[in-house]
């Protein structure tokens, strides 16, 4: 057998098979070696929005590639990123009025608190304090594991990583709680930003909270000066129904961060949006208020001139009715599970179904998660279990027979696991 030198991200290489390699990619298809499609039922880890390769954003790929590669962006703009910022602007939350380019959500998400900390620096009333919610994920980097659950994840590097104060996931029916936990450490008056995922925890395990929450968070925010990061990587474009999950609280957070779906999921991109304070705080004749920060690819010219393509597929295409007739589809899929008592917490957001199969040990590392992912790729479905909750995540494109042969596995393999032969 001929082993790759690769290593691959979140993967035990001493459990895994070997990887199949992916040949081609299609709607809502990955085509493997042997020509096997397989329903890329969590769009290649979230980031595949309309659906694989679509003709207008490979067009304007293409397009770039014939006048732009990388260009350095300190010195020189280029028109596919000043495109992009208009168009952002225009289709963001109001009140976001700068654009900060880099590449990763990650990244993204490091730059919002690096403009939270240093706005609070620049305008001589320092703040560092960052509050997050239990079970959130921000990302890989030492800052964003820092504000992220802390766990089997990062448990190794946990002597590198930052103090934030964490807020409790609210409670089926009751936020009071997580709203008292926040005005306490506002009270401190050290909080800096309360940095968090708006509607849905992704990785956590799709937990999902309601709007009005959000919302009366953001408000405590602002009663008491400190800044609200939404970090929208996984729930940008549509994912949660709406182009943003901050519109169904009705807010305008004072920082944004996106990235997976920002290009249709077709090239790396990211952008953190702010106001024109944070930005005007940065903005003086003293050098030392500059934000320092880049990455060698920021505002990659040809990522960009995708993002500008995927913008004008949502002004021209009807994204909003395929995120309508999937949220239904998705409503029909749960239903026949309702009074099943193999699942539990049936949930669902816009383009986002989840659902916990009943096991008695959960959490990420239960062993139902890699036995229930084998079962899936041998079905041809490409879904990855959190531990014991299931969730279906897949581009706007895919069709009702697609998503029904997706809840039958779910199906089979629950029917499965409950008679001990999963
Ligand atoms: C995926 C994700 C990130 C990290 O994005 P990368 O591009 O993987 O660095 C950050 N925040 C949220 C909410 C995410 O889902």
């Amino acid at each position: 057998m001929i082993r790759s030198p690769i290593w691959h991200p979140f993967t035990q290489h001493a459990l895994e098979p070997m990887m199949k390699r992916i040949a081609k990619t299609e709607g809502a298809y990955l085509i493997d070696e042997d020509g096997t499609p397989i329903l890329d039922a969590i769009s290649s880890w979230w980031v595949i929005t309309h659906g694989h390769r679509h003709p207008a954003i490979m067009e304007a790929i293409r397009t770039a590639c014939e006048t732009y590669d990388q260009i350095i962006f300190a010195e020189y703009s280029h028109e596919p990123a000043e495109k992009l910022a208009t168009g952002l602007i225009e289709v963001a939350p109001a009140g976001l009025a700068h654009v900060f380019f880099s590449d990763s959500g990650s990244t993204a998400v490091e730059v919002a608190l690096k403009m939270a900390l240093g706005f609070f620096h620049n305008i001589g009333k320092p703040r560092s304090r960052v509050v997050v919610m239990e079970h959130s994920y921000h990302g890989d980097t030492i800052g964003t594991m820092s504000a992220g659950e802390r766990g089997v994840f990062n448990a190794a590097y946990e002597p590198l990583l930052f103090q934030v104060d964490r807020l409790p996931f609210p409670q089926a029916g009751s936020d009071q709680a997580t709203l008292d936990a926040f005005e306490a450490i506002c009270r401190s008056g050290k909080v800096a930003a309360l940095l968090i995922e708006p509607l849905v925890l992704g990785a956590g395990g799709m937990k999902m909270y309601r709007a009005s929450l959000l919302a009366e968070l953001k408000d405590l925010a602002r009663r008491y000066g400190c800044l609200t990061i939404a970090d929208e990587v996984m729930t940008g474009w549509g994912r949660t129904g709406s182009l943003f999950a901050c519109e169904q609280a009705g807010i305008a957070p004072d920082i944004l961060c996106t990235s997976k779906g920002l290009t249709g999921g077709a090239l790396p991109l990211a952008a953190t949006l702010c106001t024109a304070e944070i930005f005007e705080a940065h903005l003086s004749a003293d050098r030392r208020k500059t934000f320092f920060h880049s990455s060698s690819y920021t505002a990659n010219p040809i990522a960009c001139a995708a993002a500008v393509a995927n913008l004008n597929i949502w002004r021209e295409e009807p994204v909003r009715d395929r995120i309508g007739a999937l949220a239904k589809l998705h409503e029909k899929g749960l239903a026949r599970f309702a009074s099943d008592p193999r699942f539990a917490n049936l949930r669902q957001m816009g383009t986002i179904a989840a659902l916990d199969v009943v096991v008695p040990e959960g959490g990420y590392l239960s062993e139902i998660g890699p036995r229930l992912r084998a079962f899936f790729r041998e079905r041809k479905l490409l879904i990855r279990p959190l531990g014991n909750v299931i969730y279906l995540m897949p581009p706007y494109c895919v069709t009702a027979a697609d998503l029904e042969r997706a809840y039958d596995a779910i199906d089979e393999a629950a029917g499965l696991f409950a008679a001990g032969r999963l």
